[in-house]
């Protein structure tokens, strides 16, 4: 029988891994702070909505099929009291759509027009991602010693991609190999995380996965991934759950051994 190599030992400076060839992140709560979804995007996308209608974008193609698909949901829709949405403000399907934004309500035709309008945001300059201080030089460092980055977030590969271009350290997205959403299965399934592993053509166990949900960690963990919880300031989760967790990248060390007790 085969002793399972152990993969990650928590010492005084920190936390040591051996034998990780690739490192799959977790966006918000873990490179990124989760205050910038809640108190940036979605106001600027609720503040930005009217005007980007406005200024004629409803003449391109897909945004007119984005705001049929809008206008469909709000004929059938109905407010907490049963009554029918669109009876309320016959004109106002940005009124809606704002409506929809307050209610954290996923309709899908909203979010697509809401990466629209985050796309502006982000290409004029006033959107900007703020990551966290240790994140984009560790990322680099990592990168430089040859380790793969991925991406695994709920949010959209184009939504992942204009935040890693747009981030307080400038475009990072050349460091990345692989961009994963949920398209790929749910964050909180062990099945997801196999099909990344064969996605990277990658053994489970060489790879490290970081997150700042115990749900998702645990899933990866399931599937035979290497993972650390994400502890970060601002985050609505602090429990690890019995899982090493990291507060800062810069605590993590990278051993080419496969096997901590392979060393003295
Ligand atoms: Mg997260």
């Amino acid at each position: 029988m085969s002793r399972k190599p152990a993969r990650l030992r928590r010492t005084e400076a920190g936390i040591e891994l051996w034998g990780i060839a690739q490192v799959l992140l977790d966006i918000e709560g873990t490179t990124c702070p989760v205050s910038f979804v809640a108190d940036t995007l979605f106001p600027y996308a609720s503040r930005a909505l009217g005007p980007f209608l406005e200024a004629g974008a409803p003449r391109r193609e897909e945004v007119r099929q984005l705001l049929a698909a809008v206008h469909d949901a709000w004929v059938r829709d109905e407010d907490p009291a049963g009554r029918r949405m669109r009876e309320q403000d016959p004109e106002d399907a940005v009124g809606y759509l704002r409506w929809l934004i307050k209610q954290d309500r996923k309709l899908p035709a909203l979010k697509e027009l809401q990466g629209l309008v985050w796309a502006e945001g982000y290409r004029s300059g006033e959107l900007v991602a703020p990551l966290f201080p240790d994140v984009a030089d560790s990322l680099r460092r990592w990168h430089a010693q040859g380790l793969g980055l991925s991406v695994y977030s709920s949010g959209s590969v184009p939504a992942q991609q204009l935040l890693y271009q747009h981030s307080s350290a400038g475009d990072l997205r050349s460091l990345f190999k692989h961009w994963f959403d949920t398209r790929t299965g749910p964050k909180q399934q062990s099945s997801s995380y196999e099909k990344i592993a064969a996605e990277l053509r990658h053994d489970p166990a060489e790879i490290l996965f970081i997150s700042d949900s115990a749900a998702e960690c645990l899933a990866a963990q399931e599937a035979r991934m290497v993972v650390l919880f994400s502890d970060r300031d601002g985050n609505p989760q602090r429990d690890p759950q019995g899982l090493t967790a990291v507060t800062d990248f810069t605590q993590l060390t990278f051993q080419p051994e496969t096997d901590v007790n392979s060393t003295p």
